[in-house]
């Protein structure tokens, strides 16, 4: 039976990343992937250009881009890898990238070229990869060794390593093994819900707004309470089902079912005051002055929802002025779910961090890490989660 250092299960982000690193340390490491193709969620991320980091993650407090019951975890392996290592090693491989807004950093061409960096990482540590090539079980050995019957028969590793992901876009090879293998060796898991994702409401309820689907454009939303209040300044998206854009995906991980979003649809605008002075100065239709205010479409459909609106502007009570600048810039609405891991980005929750070590990731259970998204650490849109991903897996990697 062939033997390694250590086994990772997962060609993704952090598993070839972890790999790459241990190998050059000069570990033996075998890395294995049910899927064909590696790293898919790479690939497919950033439209394709993959926002593989952020500069905006702040090193001494990590823990306000990212969720987790234990918000500090995170901070001992992403203030050790630090956005500036990872563009540190894309830059030494000649990969051109840019920034977009809010430190967003992606790829010039492709995620491809991140893709291959990490297999040349991989390839410079020696490491093997079997590929398609499944688990079917995972033991202990008396020794201590891990025992893995694998698609190509059995392999044994010293330490194992636990990099497959979580549960979104299930077509391209999520899988729930990482948090099987948890509890098989009785470590703990936080509750899984799909996270970046749009929010869905009830077709009645959204039948004014459905006609809106397509139109883009900047909003400050929030949920929660005044205890736990999150609001973001970003984008929104009309769908035909619901709500998008980055400002729904921020939002959505903080969003817990049965409890309404808040959104202000003009946040650049004084609304009161805006539509107070075109009473004073305009003859036009209520709906046309509003159109200056925020885009036409919006302005066109929001002004069917009461009668009071659809008059000249002139005509307009200030009581009804008052109540649309309100209803603009407070709206209230509950959404009745979500997209589900059909669309989301990421999975919050998993392997509950009091069962790991946050220098190491190795668990409770002695030889045996969990890196990546498998972790119940979620971060934010904007290159937060790949991040985590370089950072976990590069101190696991220093340990292994
Ligand atoms: C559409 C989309 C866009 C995204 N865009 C961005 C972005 O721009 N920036 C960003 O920071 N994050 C983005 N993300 C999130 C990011 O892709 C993930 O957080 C990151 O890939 C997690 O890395 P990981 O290595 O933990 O898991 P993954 O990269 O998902 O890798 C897990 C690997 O494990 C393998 N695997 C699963 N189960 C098994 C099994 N049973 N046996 C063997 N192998 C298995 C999978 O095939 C996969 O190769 C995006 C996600 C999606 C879905």
């Amino acid at each position: 039976m062939q033997e390694f250092d250590a086994i990772v299960i997962g060609a993704g982000a952090a598993g070839l990343f972890c790999a790459g690193v241990a190998g050059q340390r000069g570990q033996r490491v075998l890395v294995l992937d049910h899927s064909e193709k590696v790293a898919e969620k790479i690939r497919i991320s950033g439209g394709g250009r993959a926002n593989f980091t952020n500069r905006e993650l702040d090193p001494q407090a990590p823990h306000k881009h990212f969720l987790s019951a234990n918000p500090h975890f995170c901070r001992s392996a992403l203030s050790r890898y630090t956005p500036a290592d990872f563009i540190a090693l894309v830059q030494r491989h000649g990969i051109p990238f840019h920034e977009k807004h809010k430190g967003q950093l992606f790829c010039d061409h492709s995620a491809d070229d991140l893709i291959q960096m990490l297999l040349r990482e991989c390839d410079a540590g020696g490491v093997q990869r079997w590929q398609p090539c499944g688990v079917k079980a995972v033991r202990q050995g008396g020794d201590g060794l891990y025992e893995l019957d694998t698609e190509r028969g059995p392999v044994r590793g010293r330490k194992l390593v636990v990099a497959t992901g979580g549960l979104s876009i299930p077509k391209i090879g999520a899988s729930d093994f990482g948090y099987r293998i948890a509890s098989q060796f009785g470590l703990r898991l936080v509750e899984r819900q799909p996270g970046l994702v749009p929010l869905t409401f009830d077709g009645d309820g959204w039948a004014p707004y459905a006609g809106l689907a397509g139109l883009a454009l900047p909003v400050r939303i929030e949920t929660g309470d005044k205890k736990n209040r999150m609001a973001f300044l970003e984008d929104l998206l009309f769908t035909h089902r619901g709500l998008s854009g980055p400002a729904v995906l921020q939002i959505s991980s903080y969003w817990r079912e049965g409890t309404p979003i808040r959104l202000n649809l003009a946040p650049d605008t004084e609304l009161p005051t805006a539509l107070a002075r075109a009473k004073a100065s305009s003859r036009k239709l209520l709906a046309n002055e509003l159109a200056a205010l925020v885009p036409s479409r919006l302005a066109d459909a929001w002004v069917q929802q009461d009668a009071d609106w659809q008059r000249p502007v002139a005509d307009t009570t200030d009581k009804a002025l008052a109540r649309l600048a309100e209803r603009l810039s407070r709206w209230e609405i509950a959404p009745t779910g979500t997209e589900g891991y059909k669309k989301a980005e990421v999975t919050l929750g998993g392997v509950d961090t009091r069962e790991l070590s946050s220098q190491t990731l190795e668990s409770k259970q002695p030889g045996l890490y969990f890196i990546g998204e498998v972790v119940d650490v979620t971060g934010w849109l904007g290159g937060y989660n790949f991040q985590w991903a370089w950072a976990s897996a590069h101190a696991c990697a220093q340990a292994l």
